[in-house]
């Protein structure tokens, strides 16, 4: 092969290819187009990185859920029903953190944070059920 390629006679199934891992990027040749990695420990740290990053994810959403239903959890507690926009950004929620966002057939939109549920009932005001 090296021969080959000091004469400039490069077979044309050969492929020169970026690694897909970013932490790597080196170009490589290969001869399957379908290659993606420099190496097989490139590919397995790769995918290593990939889960661990999932998982750090994970656990970011799930404190910030954790935060967002401990201030509904003490708003119903102390008897308040509503928490307004502004309340919220004051308390750290991060409202795009959410379970799921509905819309009824009367047109209601509820947003669920886990077992909380906030019903928007004014442009900058929820109130705020528990489920179950
Ligand atoms: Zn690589």
């Amino acid at each position: 092969m090296k021969r080959l390629r000091n004469r400039g006679e490069v077979p044309k199934n050969i492929y020169s290819k970026i690694c897909k891992n970013p932490a790597c990027a080196v170009s490589f040749e290969c001869f399957h187009g379908n290659r993606g990695f420099c190496s097989d420990r490139c590919k397995r740290n790769y995918e290593r990185d990939l889960k661990k990053a999932a998982r750090d994810m994970s656990k970011r959403m799930e404190r910030l859920m954790n935060r967002s239903a401990a201030v509904f959890e003490e708003y119903l507690k102390s008897g308040k029903t509503k928490i307004t926009v502004n309340e919220m950004k004051q308390r750290n929620i991060d409202s795009n953190v959410f379970t799921a966002r509905l819309k009824s057939l009367n047109g209601e939109i509820i947003y669920v944070f886990g077992e909380y549920v906030l019903h928007k009932i004014a442009e900058v005001e929820y109130y705020i059920t528990k489920t179950q």
